[in-house]
């Protein structure tokens, strides 16, 4: 990343954004979110199940034109809960997913992960398409691991700390030694000295350390991709920060990638490179995490953003009905709540009518700075100007 850093948005926390690039050459990042009393970790690492090299900067995972369609409630159309998605991680890449719960980003999660099926479209991971054979998913969740966001209701209580990180290895049929994969699996997530924790039982265990556990669970395995489902949301303020620079730390060490789920855009600021805002089943704006949160172009952006606290003016409040995702606006799918529609800004703009009947289409899933918007398009990016306006 060159030049100034920009301002972060309101209501975040801001700290210091190496790219991903940068991540693969350098420590974790510096900054609030920085892990107090927590050291690199140290020590040997060939216990852990292996995992390819990192550090290439190809696309890990693609997807395009994915749709994931649910019945509808008695017998209304189908809900699309996810409708026409491309979208690119890069290897060391870590990519927010944010929108409003029901929007469908959890959905879309999940389908990357093989854990529900798409209706339409196709994930590649590593440059070949996901095998939808129980075999081919076993295989590939060893690559690529969810990480849920209420350890509590993701650990089972009658098992140990080491029968939890150790049950991926024994579904594996991991061939090496399992005590030292579970041991550097929690030494990495910052349990340490890990033989300390072989013996708990989660409810002996803090929220931080019961997340470090899930995370654990996850790298034992060696995984290239975790898919962190709100991954902070359950915890403490005073924690949150502790989970976000272990993500962080992993990614600089191991060369992970990430999506983060989340509805939180203070979250997204903090460990991203890249955002992807999603509406109704869609992503409508994407782009550097810096260029979307600082300089946002879609009026669905500008909203979420105007709600955070000690955002500039006052909060946006859209109108109209929350998004069904059985019942999808024709023309932009915003449009029945969008404020720049509403106030004439589009109509003066001369892009009302295309608002009302022209899907502005479905965004590139590479890097790229796009908004679907029509109005959008007929603002120069360089005065795009940040916060919610108009
Ligand atoms: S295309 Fe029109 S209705 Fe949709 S977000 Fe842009 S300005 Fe609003």
């Amino acid at each position: 990343m060159t030049g100034t850093p920009p301002e972060p948005p309101p209501g975040t926390t801001p700290g210091s954004k190496p790219s991903a690039a940068q991540h693969q050459t350098q420590g974790p990042a510096q900054g609030p979110t920085q892990d107090p009393g927590q050291g690199p970790t140290q020590g040997p690492t060939q216990g852990l199940a292996p995992g390819p090299s990192h550090g290439a900067a190809s696309s890990l995972l693609s997807v395009e034109g994915l749709h994931v369609a649910f019945p509808g409630r008695r017998g209304g159309p189908d809900a699309r809960a996810v409708d026409g998605v491309d979208l690119d991680i890069g290897r060391g890449e870590i990519v927010a997913l944010v929108g409003e719960s029901g929007c469908g980003k959890t959905t879309l999660a999940r389908s990357l992960l093989g854990l529900v099926r798409p209706t339409r479209g196709r994930v590649t991971f590593d440059g070949a398409p996901l095998g939808r054979s129980s075999r081919a998913l076993k295989a590939y969740r060893r690559r690529a691991q969810l990480v849920l966001q209420d350890p509590s209701g993701s650990l089972n209580p009658r098992h140990t700390v080491y029968d939890i990180v150790a049950e991926g290895l024994r579904i594996h049929a991991h061939p090496g030694d399992e005590r030292t994969a579970v041991a550097e699996a929690l030494s990495r997530a910052g349990l340490r000295p890990p033989e300390r924790f072989f013996l708990r039982y989660p409810h002996e265990l803090s929220g931080g350390q019961r997340q470090r556990v899930v995370i654990a669970g996850a790298l034992v395995l060696g995984p290239e991709l975790l898919v962190a489902d709100e991954p902070v949301a359950s915890l403490d303020a005073s924690v949150r920060g502790e989970i976000l620079a272990l993500l962080l730390r992993l990614r600089a060490e191991l060369g992970l990638s990430a999506l983060v789920v989340t509805h939180d855009l203070g979250l997204a600021w903090n460990i991203a490179d890249r955002v992807a805002v999603m509406y109704l089943g869609r992503i409508v704006e994407t782009g550097a995490v810096e260029q979307v949160l600082t300089a946002p172009r879609h009026p669905y952006t500008r909203a979420l953003l105007s709600v955070l606290p000690e955002a500039p003016g006052d909060p946006v409040v859209l109108t109209g009905e929350p998004p069904d995702p059985s019942y999808i606006p024709t023309g932009c799918r915003f449009h029945v709540r969008c404020q720049v529609l509403a106030d004439g800004t589009a109509e003066r703009a001369g892009v009302a009518d295309a608002c009302r009947s022209r899907d502005p289409g479905v965004l590139g899933g590479g890097g790229s700075s796009q908004a679907a918007c029509h109005w959008a398009r007929t603002q120069p990016r360089e005065v795009s100007p940040a916060g919610p306006v108009p």
